[in-house]
């Protein structure tokens, strides 16, 4: 088994390595997107991602992107490199990796050249609005109505959990327009600018003890009729598109073997009895079993990067990388909080916390990545069921 890359990709490799280390001092400090809009610096590294094919890589030049032929092994050598280097990727999330990829396969022209360009360069911050509280993992439950009048969509109904909501231009949202049709057939995909008369957004606290997500409530929101993503109707289909988006952004195993390599510096920097903590055969044992996992992931990511090249389609295999990265995004952090012992709890300012409370943040925040996105029970459920061929779960409406 050949597990190289080949010239042209280490070539590339190259290339990147060596723009890293020219311009690692631009690059944005600390995670993009959370806390709240893309600042000045942030918008001047994508630009320079985008201008280098680091960031929109695959995006079409005439929407804002790149221009360059899908390449998955190009992708993977760009991540890898910056992660070596532990610098951003550029802008990510709601916008660039799920709507995106979602317009230029199913958008219209019109649509795709107002908000293709400005979401990539961070000028535009989308939040999803599909979750409701009575519509989460069974999101073809959604309640949230769009009634159609003269040529505009009245919007009334209530979303939660909606990331970034507070500092969102717009939402990709799933409405109800056809409400005597079956529930999957009954649903539409709509674009609704945040600065709609009508909408209010109520922040919820996370245990991270910051109010990443909102609830989103709609009062009779007018929408333009050609804020329609597909046809009515047609919303359950898109919905899905974009959600392979999100899952294909989650958990990648890049960026588990990031978190794991810092673990691993965590365990040989700190100490017990003036030892560092890699010397003790205990820990060693916790890390190796780690390690066993993000070589897996590792490897399985390979299995569908050779897959993808051969031009086949990765299927439910896709679905296990969201799955497991997930889960041991949080095994690492909840062994790094463990290996700290008590400082490892320190937050927010404390003098003796450590990395800047890193690991505590990332050991609550990836909890919710296991929720988000589909919870992982019903991610077994889908790999379950149409990987595996085990017996579908009775369900009520189809
Ligand atoms: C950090 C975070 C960010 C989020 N961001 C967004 C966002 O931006 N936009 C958005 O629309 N939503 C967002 N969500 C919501 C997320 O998509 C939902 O929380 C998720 O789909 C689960 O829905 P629920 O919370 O209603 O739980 P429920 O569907 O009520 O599930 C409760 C529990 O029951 C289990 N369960 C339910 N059905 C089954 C079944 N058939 N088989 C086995 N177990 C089952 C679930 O796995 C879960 O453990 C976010 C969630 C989190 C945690």
């Amino acid at each position: 088994m050949d597990l190289s890359y080949g010239e042209e990709a280490e070539a590339l490799r190259r290339e990147v390595r060596a723009f890293v280390e020219e311009h690692r001092t631009q690059a944005p400090l600390g995670a993009i997107g959370l806390g709240g809009r893309p600042d000045e610096r942030v918008r001047r590294w994508q630009a320079l991602l985008i201008e280098r094919g680091y960031a929109a890589r695959n995006v079409p030049r005439e929407y804002g992107g790149f221009g360059a032929p899908p390449d998955p092994l190009a992708r993977i050598v760009i991540d890898e490199e910056f992660a070596r280097a532990g610098i951003s990727r550029g802008i990510g999330g709601q916008g660039p990796d799920m709507l995106v990829p979602t317009l230029l396969e199913h958008g219209t022209e019109e649509q795709r050249r107002r908000y293709v360009g400005p979401t990539l360069r961070g000028e535009m911050v989308w939040c999803q609005g599909y979750s409701e509280p009575e519509a989460g993992s069974d999101l073809a439950n959604v309640r949230t109505s769009a009634v159609l009048e003269g040529d505009d969509f009245v919007v009334t109904g209530h979303k939660i959990w909606t990331t970034s909501a507070h500092f969102s231009d717009m939402m990709f949202c799933l409405v109800r327009t056809e409400p005597e049709r079956p529930r999957h057939a009954g649903l539409s995909y709509l674009l609704i600018p945040m600065a709609s008369a009508g909408i209010s957004v109520q922040p919820l606290m996370t245990m991270t003890g910051k109010a990443e997500f909102n609830q989103v409530f709609f009062d009779g929101v007018r929408v333009p009729r050609a804020s329609i993503v597909g046809e009515r109707g047609e919303g359950w289909r898109i919905a899905n598109a974009t959600l392979v988006h999100e899952r294909n952004m989650l958990g990648s195993a890049a960026q588990i073997d990031a978190l794991f390599q810092a673990l691993l510096r965590l365990a040989r920097t700190e100490t017990r009895d003036d030892r560092p903590l890699i010397e003790d055969p205990l820990v060693r044992d916790r890390l190796m079993r780690l390690q066993a996992e993000v070589l897996a992931a590792r490897w399985h990511a390979s299995r569908l990067l050779s897959t993808r090249l051969r031009g086949e389609p990765v299927g439910i295999a896709g679905l296990v990388v969201k799955l497991t990265g997930c889960e041991l995004a949080h095994q690492i952090s909840s062994t790094a909080l463990e290996l700290l012992g008590e400082v490892g709890a320190l937050y927010e300012r404390s003098p003796h916390e450590r990395a800047g409370g890193l690991w505590v943040f990332q050991q609550m925040f990836s909890l919710g990545l296991i929720i988000g996105g589909g919870t992982a029970q019903i991610q077994k459920n889908i790999i379950g069921e149409r990987g595996l061929g085990l017996p579908r779960e009775a369900r009520g409406d189809v």
